[in-house]
């Protein structure tokens, strides 16, 4: 059976660069194996979710060339997720609490305090029916918990190896909140469910999660998947990134203007075995792609790396992969400015340095140099060879050799002192700019 993956983010804002890794993953996998990508919006908080979001990270996703097989909206399934509460509580495994957010805080203090383990008590199980219906009568209405098993739930991680976790140290979860709304832990499983996911590959911060999970899915007679959990991002210092993921969504990246092929990559190779490079398209990345390359240790995410990678992709990215996106400029122009490139818009200053107006910079020491250099100017046509074969000449006139002879005719010609290769330059700037330029 072909695998089915999902990613499965809450449109209550955009994805950053942590949930695009998460996002990167299941993709790499289900491309790698010939599976599906299901996304899923996770938008049971009606509240809080929004068009927008949801149509924000379609876009990212696109941008970042995932193209989801299916597109589900949890806010569309709320039939299936009564259901499944239904065949739950027919099973003895859903029940009503009573309980306010006061009287379970009390609780909690009191069982700290005795140096307890601040775990639900479960004693809404032992309230009669008269108890509830008194409860009810003064207007209190039921969130329902999901009974524990009470026991060890154990599987193999795909990324973190075999795992147990006792359930007897978990509050039971509420699984349906006094409004009748639900919380994320039931929608996911039956959704897991119904459209087959095979694998579930996700942050690590879901791996309590995972044993509750595990328990509804047997509760419901689903088939469970394998999970597979991801360590998290943090930044260099080695803290967590939550407080700067608003400059590290998805969005502010390609607003930046990184290359969507860079982002994939760093995500993609953060936190593996790998090293981390550039990838121009996914198919290298596909072909390496191994959940065992991935460390349990938690992932840098270094802006400055990301950034040397961008420019780095754009060292390397062939003509045809950026022709549509130049506005100015042929092969040779691509050829000769990319190397320095940070970002792309970066093509629009080396753009009018070769076909705009610039200042020459000619040192009162450098004049009859530069005058002496003008004289030499090769005639017309200009190949590759213009320039060896012109500073050749200007170097037996002169004398000069090495930045002597290479820089006064770089910033006379472009006026900077760094650039792109003058060889590949020169023809592109032509003789009648670069006379008028050596003339000051
Ligand atoms: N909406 C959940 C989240 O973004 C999905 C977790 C999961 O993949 O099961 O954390």
């Amino acid at each position: 059976m072909a695998p089915i993956l999902r990613f499965a983010p809450s449109p209550t804002g955009r994805i950053h660069i942590g949930n695009a890794r998460t996002a990167i993953l299941n993709w790499l996998f289900s491309r790698k194996s010939d599976g599906s990508f299901v996304l899923r919006y996770d938008d049971t908080d009606l509240e809080r979710s929004t068009a927008e979001f949801a149509e924000g990270i379609a876009r990212d996703l696109d941008w970042l060339g995932i193209v989801p097989d299916r597109v589900e909206y949890q806010s569309k399934r709320f039939d299936r997720y009564r259901a499944a509460a239904e065949k739950l509580k027919a099973a003895d495994r859903l029940y009503p609490c009573y309980e306010t957010p006061d009287e379970l805080e009390r609780r909690r203090k009191r069982q700290l305090a005795r140096h307890q383990p601040p775990v639900y008590d479960r004693a809404a199980l032992n309230l009669t029916e008269e108890e509830r219906q008194a409860l009810e009568a003064q207007g209190r209405k039921p969130h329902w918990r999901f009974k524990l098993d009470n026991r060890t739930v154990e599987w193999v991680d795909l990324i973190r190896g075999p795992q147990h976790i006792d359930t007897t140290n978990l509050s039971d979860p509420v699984l349906v909140r006094e409004d009748g709304t639900y919380l994320y832990t039931l929608p996911s499983v039956v959704d897991d469910i119904d459209f087959g996911i095979t694998h579930v590959i996700r942050g690590e911060d879901h791996v309590v999660n995972a044993a509750v999970q595990i328990e509804i899915f047997e509760a419901l007679g689903g088939k469970v998947p394998h999970f597979a959990h991801h360590s998290l991002l943090t930044g260099a210092d080695g803290q967590g990134l939550s407080k700067r993921l608003g400059s590290l969504s998805i969005a502010s990246l390609r607003e930046e203007g990184l290359e969507a092929m860079a982002v994939v990559s760093h995500a993609a190779l953060l936190g593996t075995s790998d090293s981390i490079h550039p990838c121009i398209d996914y198919r290298e990345l596909v072909d390496g792609f191994d959940l065992a390359k991935l460390s349990r240790a938690p992932a840098r995410f270094d802006d400055n790396e990301l950034r040397g990678l961008n420019a780095r992709l754009l060292h390397m990215l062939p003509y045809a992969s950026v022709k549509s996106r130049l506005e100015h400029g042929d092969e040779a122009f691509w050829l000769a400015v990319r190397g320095n490139l940070t970002v792309f818009a970066d093509v629009n200053h080396w753009r009018a340095i070769v076909a705009g107006e610039v200042t020459p910079q000619i040192a009162p020491e450098d004049r009859d140099f530069i005058k002496v250099a003008a004289s030499l100017l090769p005639s017309a046509p200009w190949t590759g060879d213009t320039w060896k074969n012109w500073t050749e000449t200007v170097k037996s006139a002169t004398g000069r050799k090495g930045k002597a002879l290479f820089m006064p005719l770089r910033l006379a010609l472009t006026g900077l002192d760094h650039g792109p290769e003058l060889a590949l330059l020169l023809p592109l700037i032509g003789r009648d700019k670069a006379a008028m330029r050596l003339a000051g």
